[in-house]
């Protein structure tokens, strides 16, 4: 038997079968006859791969075509029920999970706070309760899980399933793979928290289709997903895109970053900086308003209240969010010049104010940015706005079974955790 053969017609039919997924996933409803005009894969082929899709539940029939000339044909889309996908997003003060099915619709979700002070030990501690907590609730519903993802405000180590380096938590070297399936037994994925945001926006978000966006989380920190040429563009060691860290404005008005550098992007355009902008403008001049939202609601100055202040017509509140917009788009003029991109989608807490930060990143990307590249770019505020990454999270579960449909078993037992990979 020759096995050289053996093998490549294994991973042929595992790339169509990942093909024909993927464009049901994309495209449904479609019928076999549309499936293989579009692969260019024969009928038999493309009935064998369906029936595989069927069975492993991933696929089901949706109805016949009939309005269209030629013979009635049966339509198939993807099964959103073949199972839940639980995603986790590590905040600096929080940690949330969501449950969503196959196609990223939210079945449940909860958070919890998290002290930024507190050991690593602790922190990790809360979110593997949270986590056991999410699949007790959702395998109550007798669902089976296809996965658990991390997304991390960092570098992280795809293969080996490690964070490397979080500069606004301060952990090194955290073995998230290793620690997640000794206690739930899941398949476990890690993945940068921008990165994560930019695969749910090009799977079910506002990039569906392109091929070259840009996704920019903005919360504590900043971080970039590149969308480049149809993928995800990761650089020689995984961790291109820390487009927060660079460091874009001259003395003498350099802050210290988490990283240890001075002066990075992130420190101008941050949450935290907008709070600064605020709470400096109202130490020259109080603002009844923003005191009553804060009295109000009992909370400290927030990017929710400063909206909010934003949305009343409160000057403090606009002038900041207005700077910081003029911040962020000098450096996306940077992204858009090197780039090209055909969109830039801003995601992350601070989208919470994406309205009033919007018209202020424009003004200041098609000043500072090349005016035939700027004019090819449109910026948006990302579908899932401060939830762009938890979802994101979720989204690499789905992505891996989109690349790789047999990772689904055939038959499973309703509430058995599924496909457990050795560490
Ligand atoms: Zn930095």
């Amino acid at each position: 038997m020759n096995y050289k053969i053996t093998a490549d017609q294994t991973h042929m039919r595992e790339m169509n079968l990942s093909s024909v997924l993927h464009l049901i996933y994309s495209e449904a409803p479609l019928s076999r006859a549309q499936l293989a005009a579009r692969t260019g894969l024969n009928k038999s082929t493309i009935s064998s791969l369906v029936e595989d899709l069927l069975g492993r539940k991933l696929i089901h029939e949706t109805g016949i075509n009939s309005n269209g000339t030629g013979r009635p044909a049966t339509l198939l889309e993807v099964n959103a029920k073949v199972g839940g996908v639980i995603g986790v997003e590590l905040g600096v003060d929080f940690v949330s999970a969501v449950v969503t099915d196959f196609l990223g619709n939210v079945l449940q979700r909860k958070q919890i706070s998290t002290d930024p002070a507190a050991s690593q030990e602790k922190t990790l501690g809360l979110t593997l309760a949270l986590v056991e907590d999410t699949i007790a609730e959702y395998g109550d519903m007798g669902l089976r899980i296809l996965g658990l993802s991390f997304s991390i405000p960092g570098t992280v180590d795809l293969d080996k399933g490690v964070l490397i380096f979080a500069p606004n938590l301060n952990w090194h070297n955290v073995p998230f793979r290793e620690i997640f399936y000794h206690s739930t037994g899941l398949k476990v994925f890690i993945e940068n928290d921008a990165n994560a945001a930019a695969i749910a926006e090009h799977l079910f978000g506002k990039a569906q289709h392109l091929k070259d966006f840009i996704f920019i989380f903005a919360g504590v920190g900043l971080g970039g997903g590149l969308y480049l040429n149809g993928q995800l563009y990761r650089g020689k060691g995984g961790y291109a895109g820390e487009i927060g860290h660079t460091s874009i404005i001259a003395d003498p008005l350099q802050m210290p970053c988490h990283c240890g550098d001075l002066g990075c992007w992130e420190t101008y355009v941050n949450q935290y900086s907008i709070i600064q902008r605020v709470q400096t403008r109202l130490d020259d001049r109080p603002s009844a308003l923003i005191s009553s939202l804060m009295d109000t609601q009992n909370s400290p100055i927030t990017i929710s209240i400063i909206k909010q202040a934003a949305d009343a017509g409160d000057r403090s509140a606009i002038d900041a969010l207005a700077e910081v917009g003029k911040a962020m788009g000098n450096g996306i003029a940077g992204l858009v010049n090197i780039f090209n991109p055909e969109m830039i989608i801003l995601g992350g807490p601070i989208t919470i104010a994406g309205d009033h930060l919007l018209p202020s990143i424009r003004k200041s990307v098609e000043k500072h940015g090349m005016q035939e590249i700027v004019m090819q770019t449109v910026i948006k505020i990302s579908a899932f706005g401060p939830d762009a990454s938890l979802i994101g999270a979720a989204a690499v579960v789905i992505d891996d079974i989109l690349t790789n449909p047999t990772h689904v078993e055939k038959e499973v037992v309703a509430g058995k955790r599924l496909h457990p990979i050795a560490v």
